[in-house]
């Protein structure tokens, strides 16, 4: 389902606030990071602002640099925290490329670490398609 933006509340607010139950697993005074509920790889979180009021990465970086740049910083930290050395970070960005939530958010896609040395056994890269 898509959401607008508009006067009610964004599913990542009504999180935040409590209303809809997700575990934050990481926050900052500005950012919080969820597991994403219908994961495309193994290591699926979402690096979210507090504030609502860009809905998109494109409006997040005209307006607020500095809190784009820290959620790069969350997005590594929480990547490393769940086991993940590398990650994709993808933002879509209008309908058009799937975005559905218009409350700008990061998504963190990675596989599971794997010890160096197996990686060419288990360590591609994840499905991230239709993220
Ligand atoms: P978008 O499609 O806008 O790039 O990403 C929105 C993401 O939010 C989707 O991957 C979707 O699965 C996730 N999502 C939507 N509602 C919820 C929810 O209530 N809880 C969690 N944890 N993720 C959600």
């Amino acid at each position: 389902m898509t959401e607008r933006v508009g006067t009610e509340p964004s599913v990542f607010t009504r999180i935040l606030r409590g209303e809809i139950p997700s575990e934050i697993v990481l926050q900052t005074d500005d950012v919080f990071v969820i597991r994403d509920i219908a994961p495309q790889a193994p290591i699926h979180l979402l690096v979210i602002p507090k504030t609502d009021e860009h809905p998109d990465v494109v409006s997040l970086a005209a307006h607020d640099p500095r809190l784009l740049a820290h959620m790069v910083e969350v997005a590594n930290v929480a990547a490393a925290q769940a086991g993940a050395t590398d990650f994709r970070l993808i933002f879509n960005t209008g309908a058009g490329a799937g975005q559905t939530v218009f409350h700008v958010h990061a998504h963190v896609l990675a596989s599971q670490a794997v010890p160096l040395g197996e990686r060419t056994m288990a360590g591609g890269m994840p499905a991230g398609e239709g993220a």
